[in-house]
């Protein structure tokens, strides 16, 4: 069964979509067999990838026994890579989207009926910690909780934190915390120094791994595609720093899994 990744936030606007997007497309690219599920409401991942509200079917048809599962798992020209879209979605559906998400076991067993023959499952979810993220969090093996970098939303992961928890006391003993990555980081900005100092201090789980604001970001989804599919060097330095986050995840999920392969201690070297 694939490991399923839930990437959440109190905030909107903190880059969720961009990372889940940007993180799939390098586990893909590592090899992975990665699908990408869009729980979002609005439709995320398909806006992020310039779809329109009703061209792609998936989640929606889904949850309502319209599709089987593979006719709403899209495969996309990256190999490796596919995509469960949020579906065709009319704004005045939206509520009975998320009772249908929400429904005890509904998403589970959607999921499951997906991501047999994938390795790892990147979920995107709406902002805010609501019934349809708490759904998903409730059939998750892993909790990634992104958040920008800036004093306020301090705040918030403490919240977030305390959701996570009360999921795994009360309906999910499986979900554990992989990490809290700040996003949106802009190192040029007075006092965001404080900021990541504060949280590497003050929350063990957060990752070594940042996501900085840079113009490729906007860019890429301004036209549709992933970072790494800019072309030429442009999106390059941000696609290697998507790399550099995947690798990072991976090894503590094998950590968290009790996967590690513990080599036998090395003896000490000299070099000269
Ligand atoms: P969320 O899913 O949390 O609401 P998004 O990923 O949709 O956030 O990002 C919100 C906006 O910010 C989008 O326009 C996106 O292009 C932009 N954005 C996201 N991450 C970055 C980044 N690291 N640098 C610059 N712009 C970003
Ligand atoms: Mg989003």
């Amino acid at each position: 069964m694939a490991r399923r990744v839930v990437i959440a936030s109190q905030k909107g606007g903190v880059g969720k979509t961009t990372v889940a997007l940007n993180l799939a497309v390098a586990l893909a690219e590592r090899g992975r067999r990665t699908l990408l599920a869009d729980l979002d409401p609005q439709g995320a991942v398909g806006l992020s990838l310039a779809k329109g509200d009703s061209e792609l079917a998936g989640l929606a048809e889904l949850l309502s026994g319209v599709v089987s599962p593979s006719e709403a798992v899209v495969a996309t020209r990256l190999k490796g890579l596919s995509l469960l879209p949020r579906g065709r979605l009319d704004a005045v559906d939206v509520d009975s989207f998320e009772a249908e998400v929400a429904r005890p076991g509904a998403l589970d067993k959607a999921f499951s009926d997906c991501d047999g023959a994938c390795d790892v499952m990147i979920v995107d979810t709406p902002s805010g910690l609501g019934r349809v993220t708490t759904a998903a969090l409730a059939c998750a093996d892993f909790a990634l909780l992104a958040f920008q970098t800036e004093s306020l939303a301090l705040r918030s992961v403490g919240q977030a934190l305390k959701v996570v928890e009360h999921i795994q006391t009360t309906r999910n003993p499986r979900l554990r915390l992989l990490g809290i990555l700040p996003t949106l980081v802009e190192r040029e900005r007075h006092g965001s120094h404080a900021v990541l100092s504060e949280i590497w201090n003050g929350f063990p789980d957060a990752l070594e791994t940042i996501v900085p604001r840079t113009e490729a970001f906007a860019r890429a989804s301004g036209l549709g595609v992933p970072v790494r599919f800019l072309g030429g060097e442009a999106g390059a330095p941000e696609a290697r720093r998507f790399d550099l986050l995947a690798d990072e995840l991976e090894g503590r999920m094998n950590r968290l899994d009790g996967m590690e392969r513990f080599h036998e201690a090395e003896p000490a070297r000299q070099l000269l």
